[in-house]
């Protein structure tokens, strides 16, 4: 491996430009949090959104909902709400709630996860906010000055809020986009021919260094855990001499990540 694709420098270089965006405002950020599932895992990541958003002086309210019901009304009193200009909904909810977050008006959609939002990201539109984690990809490759123009792209996992919204912004970056997941067949096949490996299926050390070609790129945005530890869904030790370049995990995509939900909340408070 000749780079390893830190999300720390990424990090720090989105960072560098929140206080100026923030002295801009004419009000302040204030954002609220549901979630119908306070377990201590939501909570944990939860904490670390406070915990971030109090860095930059954004108010943050949460709501721990008992019920479906309490969660509408919750959520419709901070759609109405002058004072708050983000929603962020824990995931996973039900189904059942899936039309009701689809209101969320678009200003205050952080996560980019509304119908409108992501329509919004395929048609190319800008100053809109993207679901984070497809977003910190695309960030780290610019960060690093990987052009993927004519590169055979491979996003692994297809889900709404990162496989599907790469591809839009690979193709926008000129890449040949190509997507596969759990029923993909020959899926090593496809992988031996990638320029670039994006990782997104939640699979522990799935990936290996006989499915990927001598001087691929990879980026891994699986967080799993394994014998009490975190580790991506790629095999980093095993990958790591025949890669170019790979995203460590942890210390990869989910920093990235944190930051660019902190760049949406400023953005909405900003379009408000
Ligand atoms: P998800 O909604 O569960 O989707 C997983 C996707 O992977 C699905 O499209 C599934 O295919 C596909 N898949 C599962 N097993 C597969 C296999 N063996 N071969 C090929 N494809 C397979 O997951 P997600 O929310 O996108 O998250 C994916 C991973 O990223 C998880 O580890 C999650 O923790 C992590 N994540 C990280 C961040 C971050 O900040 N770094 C943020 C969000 C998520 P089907 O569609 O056919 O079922």
């Amino acid at each position: 491996m000749e780079l390893l694709l830190e999300g720390k420098a990424v990090s720090k270089y989105i960072k560098s430009k929140f206080e100026e965006k923030l002295n801009k405002l004419e009000k302040k950020p204030k954002i609220a949090v549901l979630t119908l599932n306070p377990d201590d895992s939501n909570m944990a990541y939860i904490k670390k959104i406070e915990k971030n958003c109090s860095e930059y002086g954004i108010g943050f309210i949460l709501s721990i909902t008992k019920t479906e019901q309490d969660f509408i009304k919750e959520l419709n009193k901070a759609k109405e709400s002058k004072e708050i200009t983000g929603i962020m909904c824990q995931q996973p909810l039900p189904r059942s709630l899936f039309n009701e977050i689809n209101t969320i008006p678009l200003e205050k959609d952080i996560e980019g996860i509304t119908h409108e939002s992501l329509g919004k990201v395929f048609v190319g539109e800008k100053n809109i906010n993207i679901p984070c984690t497809s977003k910190a990809v695309i960030e780290t490759f610019d960060f690093y000055n990987i052009d993927l123009t004519g590169k055979n792209v491979v996003v692994v996992g297809r889900s709404n809020i990162v496989g599907k919204p790469l591809i839009p912004q690979l193709l926008e970056k000129n890449a040949t986009v190509t997507v596969c997941h759990s029923k993909t067949q020959n899926i090593t096949d496809i992988l031996k021919m990638a320029d670039v490996i994006i990782m997104a299926i939640g699979r522990a050390k799935f990936l290996k260094k006989e499915m990927i070609k001598e001087g691929a790129i990879i980026i891994d945005v699986g967080i799993n855990f394994e014998g009490g530890k975190i580790c991506g869904d790629v095999d980093f030790e095993d990958v790591k001499e025949k890669a170019y370049a790979i995203t460590p995990v942890p210390g990869g995509i989910g920093v990235v990540t944190n930051t660019l939900l902190i760049e949406n909340i400023i953005n909405s408070a900003r379009r408000d």
